[in-house]
C-alpha cells in the first residue's frame, strides 16, 4: 500500500482552512436567481448582475441562449428520454460524432454520462480496465469532482474529504507545477525539470511504473486557480507516460468548449493526443451531460453494465449540446474567447499598477485567476481581502467568486459585450479601493 505524503498533506489542509474561510464570507450575499440572459443575471428583486462566473464555467455561450433553448424545446417535444443502455438515437449518435471530430486523433470513441464527476470515474475505470493496472497518478490542487472516484482524484478539499474516507486506494498525488511562486527565481526551463524530478519521484521509489494505468492532469488547472503548467513539463510527462505503457488522460471539464481559446485546453499544448478526455459543464450549456472521448482501443475495454447510466446520454441535453457547439462555432466564440481573454489581461495588469495586492494575473483564454496577495514581494494569499472585494463587487452588480480563498476566478460567459467587460472591470477597480 501506498503511503499518504505528509508534507503535502499538511499545505493542503492550510490551503482548506483558507478556503473554508472565504466560503463562509460568500455566503453574506444571497442571491436567488430568477432569470439570465447571455451575461446578465436578474434576481428575485430584479436586481440585475454581470455574471463573471458563468455557472462554474458552464454557460460558455451564455445563459438562455436562443438557439440553444429551441433545440431544448423542440427535443422535449419529440422524445424526452430512452436509455442508451439498450438502444440510441440521433441526437446521441450525432453528438459522439461531432465530439469525436472535435478532440485530437482519428480514431476517438464517446462515452456519454450525467456530470463531469462521474467522466472522470470513467476515465479511472477505462484506465484500469483497458491497461489491467491499477495505480493513477493525479495532481495537487486539482478537482475532478464529488463522486467518490473523482473526490478521490482530487488533490482538494483534503479535510472534509477524510472525514468521509477511506477514498479510492492506488491514488498518487503528484505537485502541480506553481509557476507564480517560483518564477522568476529560475527559468521556465529550470522549473519544468525540477517539477518532472518530482513527479518522477515517487516512480523512482514505491510506485511500479508498469503497475501504474494513467495519469490524470487538467493541462490549465480550473478550482486550482487558472494556473497553465509549462508545455515542456507537460510534454515530458505525457514522453514518460509512452515510454511506460501509462495511458495520459486530460480533463477538460471546466475549461473545455472554449473557454482557453482553444475548443479543448489541451490544444494549447501542441502535439499531444490525450487517450482519454472528460467534457462536461458546458457541453449542453449546464443542463447534465457528460462525456468521456477516447481512443477507441481503450474505449472498448469498458462496456455496459460496468459503466452505464440510464439517465445518460439524454437526447434533449444531447440536442442542448449540439446547439451549443454550433453557437460556439456560428458565433466564433473560441477566438472571441482568445480576443477579449487578451484585452481582459492588459485591463487587470493596468489594474495591477494600481492595487498592489494584486499579485499576479494569469488569463488563458476568457479565463482567468487574480491572484490576492498581502504584499507583491511576500506573495502571501490574502483571502480575507479578497473575499471582502468579491462582497464588495457583489454589492455593485458584479457576481464572482474566490478560489483557494484568494483567486479572484474570471470566467464569464465567452458572449459578455465589450461593454459588460468594461462596466465590470471599473467595478472590480472599486471594489479593489473599497477592500482595501
Ligand atoms: N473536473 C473539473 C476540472 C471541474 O472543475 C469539475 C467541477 O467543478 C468537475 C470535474 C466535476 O464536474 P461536476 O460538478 O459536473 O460533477
Amino acid at each position: 500500500m501506498i503511503s499518504q505524503n505528509h508534507r503535502l498533506d499538511q499545505q493542503l489542509i492550510e490551503r482548506e482552512d483558507q478556503y473554508m474561510a472565504t466560503a463562509a464570507r460568500i455566503n453574506y450575499y444571497d442571491l436567488v436567481i430568477d432569470h439570465a440572459h447571455g451575461a446578465l443575471l436578474t434576481d428575485v428583486d430584479g436586481n440585475q448582475y454581470i455574471d463573471l462566473l458563468a455557472s462554474a464555467s458552464a454557460i460558455n455561450v451564455g445563459h438562455t441562449h436562443p438557439h440553444v433553448v429551441k433545440a431544448i424545446q423542440e427535443q422535449a417535444a419529440k422524445l424526452i428520454h430512452y436509455t442508451p443502455a439498450y438502444f440510441h438515437h440521433q441526437p446521441e449518435q450525432q453528438l459522439a460524432e461531432r465530439l469525436a471530430k472535435s478532440a485530437p486523433g482519428t480514431d476517438n470513441e464517446v462515452a456519454f454520462g450525467n456530470s463531469g464527476s462521474d467522466a472522470n470515474d470513467a476515465i479511472i475505470k477505462f484506465a484500469r480496465a483497458y491497461t489491467d493496472r491499477q495505480y493513477i497518478v493525479a495532481y495537487t490542487d486539482a478537482y475532478h469532482g464529488s463522486t467518490y472516484g473523482s473526490m478521490s482524484l482530487s488533490g482538494v478539499s483534503l479535510n472534509m474529504v477524510r472525514k468521509m474516507g477511506p477514498l479510492l486506494p492506488g491514488i498518487v498525488h503528484v505537485p502541480y507545477p506553481d509557476c507564480y511562486r517560483t518564477l522568476p527565481h529560475e527559468t521556465e526551463h529550470e522549473l519544468a525539470l525540477r517539477y518532472f524530478e518530482a513527479f518522477k519521484a515517487p516512480f523512482d521509489s514505491y510506485l511500479p511504473a508498469e503497475e501504474t494505468a494513467c495519469v490524470i492532469i487538467e493541462p490549465i488547472q480550473g478550482d486550482g486557480g487558472i494556473r497553465k503548467a509549462p508545455a515542456e513539463y507537460v510534454q515530458l510527462v505525457y514522453d514518460f507516460c509512452h515510454q511506460h505503457g501509462i495511458l495520459f488522460a486530460v480533463d477538460e471539464v471546466n475549461q473545455g468548449m472554449g473557454r482557453t481559446g482553444k475548443m479543448w485546453s489541451i490544444q494549447n499544448f501542441p502535439g499531444i493526443r490525450p487517450d482519454l478526455m472528460s467534457v462536461g459543464k458546458s457541453l449542453a450549456s449546464g443542463l447534465p451531460l457528460s462525456a468521456v472521448i477516447g481512443r477507441r482501443e481503450v474505449m472498448e475495454s469498458l462496456a455496459a453494465p460496468a459503466h452505464v447510466f440510464t439517465t445518460a446520454a439524454n437526447p434533449v441535453c444531447c440536442a442542448a449540446a449540439l446547439a451549443t457547439i454550433d453557437v460556439l462555432e456560428d458565433e466564433q466564440l473560441v477566438t472571441r474567447s482568445s480576443n477579449y481573454g487578451r484585452y481582459a489581461k492588459e485591463q487587470f495588469l493596468a489594474l495591477q499598477q494600481r492595487h498592489p495586492k494584486i499579485g499576479q494575473v494569469r488569463m488563458y483564454g476568457l479565463n482567468g485567476g487574480i491572484e490576492l496577495v498581502k504584499d507583491q514581494q511576500s506573495k502571501q494569499p490574502d483571502p480575507e481581502f479578497a473575499s471582502d472585494v468579491i462582497y464588495a463587487a457583489f454589492e455593485r452588480g458584479v457576481v464572482m467568486i474566490t478560489l483557494k480563498g484568494n483567486i479572484l476566478r474570471f470566467q464569464p460567459p465567452l458572449v459578455i459585450t465589450k461593454s459588460q467587460l468594461d462596466t465590470a472591470l471599473a467595478v472590480l477597480d472599486e471594489a479593489l479601493t473599497a477592500a482595501e
